[in-house]
């Protein structure tokens, strides 16, 4: 269709880019009809499996809550997916982010404006590795790895940076093969910070373990631990064996499957998991704990258990409910969920761990206290369920495409939260306490999150979506990651139409669950279901942070000697990038007269002779282009007697807007 010509060429130059050089020129890259067919990794499923489970781990753990001290030890089965040999390994070791304030994670949070003035010496966290080695077959000891074990820092050479290390091996690892690591550590746990550590009895023990990163076309990705970004890992299994005091209630990713008392007045608590790219577990002896199953025609039953802060009693419904509704349109939409459980969290009140995913596991809870979701729990916990899905079955590189997961889910939980919830959403979540009497006025679709939009307006120019995510400004992360892409999910959607959208995310989904895919994956898929090049709108909404704007210059309708008149439209495009965008202009006798513009010319005009005077004109009557960064010049009338409903809604929207940016809070 349009930009066929120039999208054709970029649309190859995508493929070619696609195709990365590995070490090892034998390495089978292979490239079919699709992008979606280049191998990166061999990552098919291990038989009976639902992934290539080449990063297993088994762990033992230990709480001692009087020092807030993990003691660990682990097993870690490492099979080389890669494609070429890997002659050194690396291990993320998140927790040393807060061991000081000379970490790449903390100087970048402090450049975001954090504070962590207050923090006493034994609220920072740690973790140091007391032994690594490789494995002989029956699980002891081998090959002492410690004195080849480096921290590197390849984002930014921060030397202080300790959240990643390189360890150099006797030999390399030649694709296919495997090798076993026995790992023991201690770690610290910190005042919970970024979702992670302990208050009074509390504890969530996030991104804990030494753990393996991911190695593809022959090198590895691994990132230091950066302050506005996750995550990347590949699938594997987990079986982990977790220490607490008597009687203290645990959650953890996975299903228990034994439970033991000690002699010292601890219990062991053993919980399984396959296919899954990480492991997160909590503790505390206040939990209660609630169990429901979702069942929904055509999709699996799951065991869906909660555990919840005893002063939140009554709430458990509205988790359950928004659980079950993220499980029921997210299985319909995209596929089911296959885990036959999830557990829901209700973190600790200012504990801060609140709105988080982990795989089969996620915390609800305080984050429906920041601004964004005032009223709403239900968006928050439907967030945190959707990502099961976008980020837990479809496994992206969070550090660097974090808007695979976060745009793709919060576009999803916004539909859902929209489908399933709507009276309180439109009531309360978008209009308590401000200005209800607008929502008639509003020329909102209905799914759109409005503080994301209002969100990314002010962001916009800021980042291209293309940048790996963690060199974004630290300020647009949210916007970009998640607000842009949600509104141009949203325009797609009204572009395309919600079949050819939803089989295209299908598609997509069912093509690289429990694999890792890239931008140029999804865009592939897009291309491929809806039967049309769209790079010419992926290059605006992704590869650029040009903004669209359209606006109506002029509308005159001026009388002749006939006693008819002659009606001059004149349209712009103010931003840089462009869209095909309607024009309806109505006439004083009712008449509507809708015209199709390219949007390519800086301006265009249109000149109606008729019997009678235009009243109005309105750019985009339909509200597809919901990423138009100034609404407020979208509609024209002739008549000044009095003030329009569209100037009316126009002017409160500004001030309104000014009012939700000021109180915009950051969210996951
Ligand atoms: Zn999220």
């Amino acid at each position: 269709m349009r930009h066929a010509g120039k999208g054709a060429l970029i649309a190859a130059l995508a493929m070619l880019a696609g195709l990365r050089v590995t070490t090892q020129p034998a390495a089978p890259i292979v490239a079919s009809a699709s992008v979606a067919a280049i191998s990166r990794q061999s990552d098919a499923p291990v038989s009976g499996g639902r992934s290539a489970q080449n990063a297993n781990y088994d762990i033992d753990i230990r709480l001692d809550h009087a020092t807030r001290t993990l003691t660990g030890t682990e097993v870690v089965r490492w099979r080389n997916i890669g494609l070429a040999p890997a002659d050194s390994l690396r291990l993320h070791l998140y927790w040393n982010a807060w061991r000081n304030p000379r970490s790449t994670w903390m100087r970048e949070a402090v450049l975001g404006g954090a504070d962590f003035g207050d923090r006493r010496a034994d609220e920072w966290s740690s973790i140091d590795l007391t032994a690594i080695a490789l494995a002989n077959p029956d699980g002891t000891p081998g090959f002492d790895l410690m004195a080849g074990l480096a921290f590197v820092q390849p984002d930014d050479a921060n030397v202080d940076d300790r959240t990643l290390a390189a360890i150099a091996l006797p030999a390399p690892v030649a694709p296919g093969a495997e090798i076993a690591l026995r790992i023991a550590w201690t770690a610290h746990v910190p005042r919970t910070v970024a979702r992670t550590g302990a208050i009074d009895r509390f504890y969530f023990v996030a991104h804990w373990f030494p753990k393996i990163a991911v190695f593809e076309e022959g090198r590895w990705t691994a990132h230091q631990f950066h302050a506005n970004t996750e995550f990347f890992a590949d699938y594997g299994r987990y079986d982990v064996r977790i220490t607490v005091p008597r009687d203290w209630v645990v959650g953890a990713t996975g299903l228990e499957q034994s439970r033991s008392d000690n002699a010292d007045g601890t219990t062991t608590h053993r919980y399984v998991e396959h296919d899954v790219h990480d492991f997160t577990w909590t503790t505390s002896p206040d939990y209660v704990e609630h169990r429901q199953l979702f069942q929904h025609d055509g999709l699996p039953t799951v065991h869906m258990r909660l555990l919840m802060q005893p002063e939140h009693a009554g709430q458990e419904d509205r988790h359950f409910a928004a659980t079950a509704a993220a499980l029921r349109y997210y299985g319909e939409w995209y596929g089911p969920y296959p885990y036959d459980h999830v557990t829901v969290i209700d973190p600790a009140f200012q504990s801060g761990a609140g709105g988080m995913e982990y795989p089969t596991l996620f915390t609800a809870g305080t984050r429906w206290l920041a601004p964004r979701q005032s009223n709403d729990p239900e968006a928050v916990t439907i967030h945190e369920a959707g990502h099961q899905f976008w980020y837990g079955m479809v496994g992206n590189n969070e550090v660097a495409h974090a808007w695979l997961d976060e745009g793709l889910n919060t576009f999803s939980e916004e539909r859902v939260t929209a489908l399933a919830f709507q009276p309180n959403y439109r009531v309360e979540r978008f209009f308590g306490g401000f200005v209800p009497w607008q929502f008639r006025d509003m020329p909102l679709p209905r799914e759109t999150d409005i503080n994301g939009l209002t969100g990314y307006r002010a962001a916009a120019e800021r980042d291209e979506l293309a940048k790996p995510t963690f060199r974004y400004w630290h300020g647009t992360h949210s916007f970009i990651t998640y607000s842009k892409t949600a509104l141009w999910l949203h325009t797609l959607e009204r572009y395309l139409g919600w079949n050819t959208l939803q089989r295209i995310m299908s598609t997509f989904f069912e093509r690289w669950k429990f694999r890792h895919p890239r931008p140029d994956d999804f865009f592939a898929v897009a291309n491929e279901i809806s039967g049309q090049d769209l790079t010419w709108f992926f290059d605006q909404v992704y590869r650029s942070s040009n903004v669209f704007d359209y606006g109506v210059e002029q509308l005159r309708s001026v009388g002749n000697d006939s006693g008819a008149f002659e009606t001059t439209v004149v349209v712009r495009r103010l931003g840089e990038a462009t869209f095909p965008i309607d024009v309806e202009t109505v006439f004083e006798n009712g008449e509507r007269v809708r015209e199709k513009w390219d949007g390519l010319d800086r301006w265009r005009t249109y000149t109606y002779a008729r019997s009678v005077r235009a009243r109005s004109v309105q750019i985009d009557p339909d509200r597809v282009l919901l990423l138009d960064v100034n609404y407020a010049n979208n509609s024209y009338t002739t008549t000044p007697q009095a003030p329009t409903a569209a100037t009316t809604w126009s002017l409160k929207w500004m001030v309104w807007a000014q009012d939700l940016l000021m109180t915009w809070a950051f969210f996951v």
